[in-house]
């Protein structure tokens, strides 16, 4: 890869749990446990695991929604974690994030083009009227929207219209990087497949890069360059798309991989159960965080020492002591 558009190296974010009288901090969630990947711009990075794995807050670090316990981010040679309030704000112009529920993230108090004219007033980005008027007209009908819309509420739209309203507030400060964060999640399969189109349009237009974050592994196939599968904090293998879905090597990928509904009835899929539920990020398993689901782990390895990403081919790396 030539100079990524953005590195991740060594991400950790603890949450602090406190407790007693005098509100001392008593426990910690491990929500990311030292994550490292890079991208390319224009290139989509889909980010997948289950529920509480820190896929979502790792994209909220980045972006410094979050403020990260630990590591660095570096967006297009700039320290994002080292940058002062007036150095975010002119990162927070080219990276921005849409959220998985449209209608909690858009102010039902505000019109259509007041929503997503607001970052054109903040970062001062037309001049009159006129400008901004046509701006945020360009940007609705950028995203299948038009100016008929202008007027109207959030409550007054569909899911899918909804996320196409965010869609073009994200899209008003002209970003490199999008990070989506379960932005699909929510939708009826057809209008997933429309909104995923969308974005694909979109970044061929505008040279956009994602990380496209979702809990289902057939969600991110089809838009994904590559693929990173995180469990408890931590990515357990990275892959090109293509390659990952095809080859597998991590267990866990391997048990979400044969939870994936395939279409065709004469395609049979060996089911590997995941046994249990994800244990608690407060108390993480020893070295492997995966060991106590695993169906092959062993008691040795597994238990004592925590995987390190190894590649094993060319932009494939897993983490498992057994799997190479
Ligand atoms: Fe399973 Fe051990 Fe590999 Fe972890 S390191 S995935 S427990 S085999």
């Amino acid at each position: 890869m030539s100079a990524p558009l953005l590195k991740v190296a060594g991400l950790v974010k603890h949450f602090p749990i406190k407790g007693g009288w005098l509100g001392r901090e008593v426990e910690r969630v491990h929500a990311v446990d030292g994550v490292d990947f890079a991208l390319a711009a224009g290139e989509t990075l889909g980010l997948v695991g289950e529920s509480g794995c820190g896929k979502s807050t790792t994209g909220r670090c980045i972006l410094r929604l979050i403020e990260p316990t630990a590591g660095e981010v570096t967006f297009d040679g700039r320290s994002v974690t080292g940058a002062d309030r007036d150095e975010l704000r002119a990162l927070a112009r080219r990276m921005q994030i849409v959220f998985q529920d449209p209608y909690a993230s858009l102010d039902p108090r505000m019109t259509v083009g007041a929503i997503v004219g607001e970052a054109l007033t903040i970062h001062k980005l037309t001049t009159g009227p006129a400008a901004y008027r046509d701006r945020i007209v360009e940007l609705l009908e950028t995203v299948g929207l038009s100016a008929d819309h202008l007027r109207r509420f959030p409550h007054e739209f569909s899911g899918g219209q909804r996320q196409r309203i965010g869609i073009a507030r994200a899209l008003a400060v002209q970003p490199s990087l999008l990070v989506c964060d379960e932005a699909v999640s929510a939708l009826d399969v057809s209008i997933q497949a429309q909104v995923i189109n969308l974005l694909e349009d979109l970044q061929s237009r505008f040279g956009l890069a994602y990380i496209f974050i979702a809990h289902d592994l057939s969600v991110v196939e089809h838009i994904s360059d590559r693929v990173a599968v995180m469990y408890l904090g931590r990515i357990v293998e990275i892959a090109p798309a293509r390659e990952l879905y095809a080859n597998p090597r991590h267990p866990y990928t391997e048990a979400l991989l044969a939870a994936v509904p395939i279409p065709d009835p004469q395609v049979k899929r060996v089911r590997i159960p995941l046994q249990g539920d994800v244990p608690s990020p407060i108390h993480p398993p020893s070295g492997c965080h995966f060991h106590t689901r695993c169906p092959i782990a062993n008691a040795g390895a597994c238990r004592g020492e925590r995987p390190l990403l190894r590649e094993i081919g060319p932009g494939h790396s897993v983490a498992c002591h057994l799997r190479g």
